[in-house]
């Protein structure tokens, strides 16, 4: 869970200092790691790095008197875990830190408290979710803004600050043995995702398309115009820092416009194309509207090597929203299905099962030469990837799509999500 933080002026040098000491740990142990491997050929423990920590702190007084000791103790775990993850490849050399990246300190159970008075806050704050105050060590009360309810015990917190100056907190939290069982009983939908429109998909009766947010060129435009300027700013001057401070927001943007998950409730708000917040809504209604969720496989990867696709593929981010979509649904205990991307599902006649094997990509509309039947191109496609969900289910269906009985599958599905890192 991540709330926005609004510390004073006075809370943010605390915290500047919080981070400094972190950043700090993090390269002298960093590079003690490197030297102990490079003169000894083996790696520090970190109870051996922690060990190290008070005569530091004698040395260097400030260490102790800025930074509460739990965070350095964080940093060396962060650390171990950073150095495991890059020997067994899930993660890139571990870096130094430069004050210029993204801060962040963590904060380890038990230190945090949070209290809930609302009406100490300004309007500004109240806007929009919750406010609250958590409390920072060496920092105090700190205004936040929660979205929703804290559910579960709260374990470790992750403070940050953004480089254009936002301040978030990260909370990470034990839900318990809370796990939902997973059924398929109930609606079933089925997607296909397309570049002409962002999502149709077909319910059993209705079919409805969801048009692309066209919002994304325009502040790809942007980003693009903010770059050049930061690369003709000379290093280290006041102008650059600003042009850089305004990449960074371009950035930012960008990543909240795809994953907003405030605003319109409406599904006409959806085929707005202006939309700014997008991806969780969308993902949401589907989520609410079904129990089973049918979609193709997609090689993203594969797809985005094709030139004449990959931007808008890339800018339209479907791992990300197979993503939401895959934990929603789990949420509630519903599934996600993927079938095979090879299955024809646009040259399938929804209605009699005929194959129109010559089926172009520039035609958005045909009729079934078998049946007569008049198809348009992505309704049809969601009409066949829902059937071939629900065989793959193992549940009846009848070739028209009507609504069946289904029984409750008492199987763990596993389903395989399409990574996002390509995408963002
Ligand atoms: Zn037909």
């Amino acid at each position: 869970m991540k709330v926005r933080l609004y510390p004073t002026a006075e809370q943010k040098q605390l915290l500047a200092k919080q981070f400094g000491c972190a950043r700090f740990w993090w390269n002298r142990s960093l590079g003690l790691q490197y030297k102990t491997r490079s003169t000894q050929g083996r790696w520090l423990k970190r109870t051996e790095l922690n060990a190290m920590l008070p005569q530091l702190k004698k040395e260097l007084p400030w260490l102790k008197t800025d930074c509460y000791s739990q965070v350095l103790q964080a940093t060396s775990k962060h650390l171990e875990q950073a150095l495991k993850n890059w020997f067994e490849g899930r993660a890139k050399k571990p870096r130094f830190k430069a004050k210029s990246n993204r801060q962040s300190i963590s904060f380890p159970q038990n230190v945090l408290v949070i209290s809930n008075h609302r009406s100490a806050f300004p309007s500004v704050l109240k806007r929009r979710g919750v406010a609250a105050q958590i409390k920072v060590p060496k920092v105090g009360l700190i205004d936040a803004k929660f979205t929703k309810e804290i559910e579960g015990i709260i374990k470790t917190v992750t403070i940050s600050v953004t480089p254009s100056g936002k301040y978030y907190a990260s909370i990470g939290l034990d839900l318990g043995d809370k796990e939902v069982k997973q059924s398929t009983d109930g609606a079933i939908t089925g997607i296909d995702l397309g570049l002409k429109d962002y999502v149709t998909y077909h319910n059993g009766t209705d079919s409805y398309s969801v048009k692309h947010p066209k919002w994304l060129k325009r502040h790809e435009r942007n980003l693009r115009y903010q770059q050049k300027q930061l690369s003709r700013r000379k290093k280290g001057s006041s102008r650059r820092n600003k042009a850089r401070l305004l990449v960074a927001r371009v950035h930012e943007k960008l990543s909240n416009a795809r994953q907003d998950c405030l605003g319109a409730r409406s599904l006409a708000s959806f085929a707005d194309a202006g939309s700014h917040r997008f991806l969780h809504k969308l993902s949401r209604k589907i989520t609410a509207l079904s129990q089973v969720v049918v979609v193709e496989n997609l090689n993203i990867k594969g797809m985005v090597k094709n030139r004449k696709l990959s931007k808008a593929i890339a800018q339209s981010g479907w791992g990300m929203f197979l993503n939401f979509l895959d934990y929603k649904l789990k949420h509630k205990g519903g599934v996600l299905v993927e079938i095979d991307r090879f299955f024809p599902s646009s040259k399938l006649c929804s209605n009699c099962g005929h194959k129109y094997q010559e089926l172009e990509l520039s035609e958005r509309e045909w009729t079934c030469s078998a049946c007569m039947k008049k198809h348009s191109r992505d309704e049809n496609a969601a009409k066949n990837i829902r059937v071939e969900g629900m065989r793959i289910l193992g549940l009846g269906h009848s070739p028209r799509g009507d609504d069946v009985r289904l029984g409750t599958c008492s199987e763990q599905l596993s389903v395989k999500r399409v990574p996002t890192e390509s995408l963002s």
